[in-house]
């Protein structure tokens, strides 16, 4: 696998193109293509050597599932068993988009798609190219964040091309993604649906839909409560983890201000909202209005690899409410600072 030629292909406005990209993925071969969330490492989800292709380059633990991703409803059928009523209200209500479901797994999906589980995580992007490729290829995609495992999830081709050149054989450079987080993720096989991991689609959302949904305890408690009870399989790894150290504030402005200026040095970077002053730090990346945090969500991990670029070796990022896209991207953040929470 290592050592291989990776095609970059480049969508403009001739997607013919994609067509080799979706022939070598039913075949077996890898494709790093753009979704709305992130972008994605994808395999044939009926081959159970695609699956394990998937873990070798990302050097993921083969116990993490893979999520399985569709171009039209019906293909979910092919895909999942006993599939809920929910589901399908759900889907009419947030498909295609940033919501992946997990439903109990029809037996030609192999249990290397699904970290030896039961049960399947299925999703439609809304990403024009992934589905076009999803629909060439003509076969349900397994497919994870392209990046290496615990590092950062790609948000632009050049991520994918940093972490998998050589490794695959197409990338697929659609530009930016549009929500920057990957997808909330909800499981429907229990008594009550339960959100594992919190993404752009809010719990507020879900409920108008499913009003009996419940977080994830994890979800609700510490950092430390995560390494002792995951959501899902994924959730007890390391994740999200830049080389430079990152420190997450929690405090008021002031507060995180001056803290910020004591620890201000030409090796560190300051993440700062719109309304926070950035003139007297020495090197700053502008978060958006904190009135709406899905501008955060969608540069945050492009600017955790810019820093990781620019060789800075501390991070400092103010702690925001968990709430609504908040719950999601603290998620995240917190995952990111591993130990280093600062109340302040
Ligand atoms: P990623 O592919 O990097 O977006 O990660 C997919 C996430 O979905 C991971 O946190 C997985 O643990 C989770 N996931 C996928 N399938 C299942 C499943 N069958 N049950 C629980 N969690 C799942
Ligand atoms: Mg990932």
């Amino acid at each position: 696998m290592i050592g291989i030629n990776t095609e970059i292909i480049r969508i403009e406005d001739n997607d013919n193109l994609l067509k080799p990209a979706a022939d070598c993925l039913r075949n077996g071969g890898l494709v790093a293509f753009p979704t709305e969330t992130v972008y994605g490492l994808g395999g044939n989800a009926l081959l159970a050597q695609s699956a394990e292709k998937i873990y070798r380059v990302k050097g993921r633990p083969s116990d993490n599932p893979l999520i399985v991703h569709i171009s039209a409803l019906d293909e979910a059928e092919k895909i999942g068993e006993r599939i809920p009523d929910s589901f399908y209200r759900m889907a009419e209500a947030f498909w295609p988009g940033p919501l992946t479901m997990i439903v109990r797994r029809k037996a030609e999906i192999p249990y290397s798609v699904t970290g030896g589980l039961d049960t399947v995580a299925i999703r439609m992007p809304s990403h024009p190219i992934a589905r076009k490729l999803i629909a060439l290829a003509g076969c349900p995609v397994a497919a994870p964040s392209a990046n290496l495992s615990g590092g950062v999830s790609p948000t632009l081709a050049k991520h994918v091309i940093q972490d998998l050149n050589g490794k695959i054989e197409y990338i697929i450079d659609g530009g930016s993604a549009q929500y920057g987080l990957e997808s909330t993720v909800i499981s429907l096989t229990g008594d009550k649906p339960v959100i594992l991991r919190p993404g752009s689609i809010t719990y507020s959302m879900i409920l108008e839909i499913l009003p009996d949904t419940l977080l994830h305890e994890s979800l609700i408690g510490t950092v430390q409560d995560l390494e002792e009870k995951p959501s899902s399989p994924g959730m007890k790894y390391k994740h999200y983890s830049p080389k430079a150290e990152v420190f997450l504030l929690y405090g008021t402005d002031e507060k995180i201000r001056s803290y910020m200026k004591e620890h201000d040095s030409e090796n560190c970077c300051m993440f700062l909202y719109e309304k926070q002053e950035k003139s007297d730090f020495c090197h700053t990346y502008n978060l958006g209005s904190d009135k709406d945090l899905s501008q955060s969500a969608s540069r945050i991990f492009a600017y955790l690899r810019d820093a990781d670029e620019k060789g800075y070796q501390r991070i400092y990022i103010p702690a925001v409410p968990e709430k609504g896209v908040g719950l999601a991207l603290m998620n995240r953040l917190k995952k990111s600072a591993a130990g280093n929470s600062i109340k302040l």
